[in-house]
């Protein structure tokens, strides 16, 4: 399990990393609001632990731009100013618990233990690309109203990239995600189960779905939205 601790703090960041650590999570921090979402778009985390007072951008817009680029990871929202109309904010914005300052480590390992079983496969039942829609309570893929036959690994490597579409996801953490967190085998199985996916979710004629980046590894596309009915830009 990797989590993402952002937090300007720097004793308290360090506190975190290392009572995480000893728990056996992986832990990375961030100290600004800008470079945890940069570190959000690189890694795919299993948790982010959110300062709200943090420089550059604070904790909420930090969790809006997470959520409106479709990131869904679990978010524990850290804040001096447990004001109710804070606690509001940050779950309407889409966190998934809120702790006030100060707080004891026991409790934020109970609440993040908490998000990380409620993220588990069933975190969202629909997951959607496009037309390519995941229902992940039947375990089923759609292809607009066609349903695609899936093996377990075939899903659950779909699985993953649907939960983190538009964001590029290197072979090793696909590996680590979709096999074992510790599998250091031969990569090329990602390129091999990738093959075989594209086979079964990309249609002739449509924007491809599933992108190489040449050097990174694997992005599931979101294609642009063209809704029936909705006048063109042209003028
Ligand atoms: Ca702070």
């Amino acid at each position: 399990m990797r989590i993402l601790v952002v937090e300007d703090e720097r004793k308290l960041a360090a506190f975190l990393k290392h009572g995480l650590e000893e728990e056996s999570y992986s832990v990375d921090i961030a100290y600004d609001g800008e470079t945890a979402l940069e570190l959000a778009s690189q890694n795919a985390y299993d948790a982010i632990i959110l300062d709200v007072m943090l420089p550059k951008l604070d904790g909420f817009a930090v969790l809006a731009q997470l959520r409106a680029r479709g990131d869904t990871t679990p978010v524990i929202m850290l804040t001096a100013r447990g004001t109710p109309e804070e606690r509001v904010m940050g779950l309407d914005l889409g966190a998934d618990d809120y702790l006030p300052k100060p707080f004891h480590f026991e409790e934020l390992l109970a609440r993040l233990r908490s998000v990380l079983r409620r993220s588990s496969p069933e975190r969202t039942v629909r997951l959607q690309c496009g037309d390519l829609v995941l229902d992940t309570r039947a375990r089923v893929a759609y292809r607009g109203k066609e349903e695609i036959p899936l093996t377990p690994r075939e899903y659950a490597l779909l699985e993953y990239l649907m939960r983190h579409k538009n964001q590029t996801l290197s072979r090793t953490l696909i590996l680590q995600h979709v096999w074992h967190p510790s599998f250091s085998g031969d990569s090329n199985i990602v390129d091999v189960y990738i093959k075989r996916l594209r086979e079964k979710i990309e249609r002739p004629g449509m924007p491809p779905l599933l992108q190489t980046v040449r050097g990174f590894g694997y992005r599931l596309h979101e294609p642009e939205e063209h809704s029936p009915g909705t006048p063109s830009n042209s003028a």
